[in-house]
Formats: structure tokens, sequence, C-alpha cells
């Protein structure tokens, strides 16, 4: 079924060997796998152009909807979605509840391929990040006590108008090592237990008095 397209045009014609006639879905599918078969790859606009087949791409995205709608039409694989036409769930991929992959379209399966390497990426890169962040802790040990054993030692930031970010935000957001080392230098090392006592606030002091007294208070208690 063909209801025309903006400049009032009723039909679309090409110009073939055998005359004009009108372009139907099945002409754009088959020129399409035609193409396909040429480059031995589903075709991008511009290597469908290359190819100089009819119908035109124009026509084609006219007729279609649009690319990729004439490309899943005929079968083939859209840009967004590369390799075998029917992949199978690649192992160890975690769908959200309710959705099979069988039921995506290859751009969905494509989404959700592609989400899975990058969070496989950015763990291994977190991952090399925080054992590195751990060297450097390990290395200084807890500023009160000497503890030297990353898995209770923090990065506490002398000066709170320093802190740009904390440490940990830092590894999970992906900053590179220049970046982590220049904030680390503004923090000392303490294990939990001495970043306890550096944090801890008497509860009587906050919750009957003023800000201004807490502060003043806490500096008395502090030195
Ligand atoms: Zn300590």
């Amino acid at each position: 079924m063909w209801v025309g397209f903006g400049g009032g045009h009723a039909l679309k014609y090409e110009a073939g060997t055998s005359g004009a006639r009108m372009v139907t879905e099945d002409d754009c599918i088959r020129a399409l796998r035609e193409a396909a078969q040429l480059l031995g790859d589903s075709p991008t606009k511009a290597q469908y152009e290359n190819l100089g087949l009819t119908p035109a791409a124009s026509t084609i995205l006219r007729q279609c909807g649009g690319w990729n709608d004439a490309k899943r039409l005929a079968g083939l694989e859209t840009n967004h979605s590369r390799g075998s036409r029917v992949e199978p769930k690649p192992d160890g991929l975690d769908l959200p509840d309710g959705i099979e992959w069988d039921e995506l379209s290859q751009d969905q399966r494509w989404h959700y391929r592609n989400r899975e390497r990058n969070t496989a990426r950015s763990l291994q890169r977190r991952r090399r990040l925080r054992l590195w962040v751990n060297e450097q802790t390990r290395e200084r040990g807890c500023r009160e006590c000497g503890e030297d054993d990353p898995a209770c030692l923090d990065l506490h930031h002398r000066k709170p108008v320093e802190k740009e970010m904390e440490i940990s935000t830092m590894v999970t957001s992906g900053y590179g090592k220049d970046r982590l080392r220049s904030e680390i230098e503004k923090c000392d090392v303490l294990c939990a237990n001495c970043h306890r006592k550096e944090h801890y606030e008497r509860p009587d002091l906050r919750t009957t008095t003023g800000v201004r007294l807490v502060a003043r208070l806490r500096n008395t208690y502090k030195s």
C-alpha cells in the first residue's frame, strides 16, 4: 500500500530497463538482499548507494520508513547489530526479569550484549584502580596506629574544602591514576577504627545545642 509522501507525489516510480513502474516494498527488500550478498555484509546506506542498485536508497527510505526498518524487513542486520544474524544469547549475560533473549529485536540484543561488554570492561578497570589505591594506602599505613591492611584502611581528606570527590567514587567513575594521585595526596590514611574516632561526635552536644556552640565545644574536645 502506498499512501504518498510530501510534495504532492502520489506514487513513486523508478526508471528501469523495462520502463517506469511502481516501487514496492518487495523491490526494496530484494535490492537490499542483493546488496548484502554483493558486500558480504548488511549494507549501510552509503555502501548501498555506491553499488548503484535500484531502487535508490532514498526511495527505500521513503518506502520502508527508515534504513534500519528496511533492513529489518529484509531480515538483515541493522547498524546496531553486527555478526551472525540470529546469534545465541552469550554465556553469563543477565537480562532483566521477564525479558526473553529470543523475543528481543536485533537492536535490543545489541544493546544488552554491548551493555554487558561495557560492564565487564569497566569492572576490570575498576578492579585495577582499586588494587592500585590499596597499594598506596598499604604503603603509608594508618596515620594513628600504623595498621597496613588495605581491607580496613580509609582515605580521609585532611581539609574538607580541598576535597573534590571521594576516592572510592573516583575509582567507580573510572578516573585515571593522575587524578587519583592528586586527590590521594590531600588525604591521610586512617584505619577504620581511627577513622571512626576522627569523626566521632558526642551525641549530647549534637542534639541539645546550637550549631555554633557544637562547633566550639568540638574544637575544645579535639585540642
Ligand atoms: Zn588506626
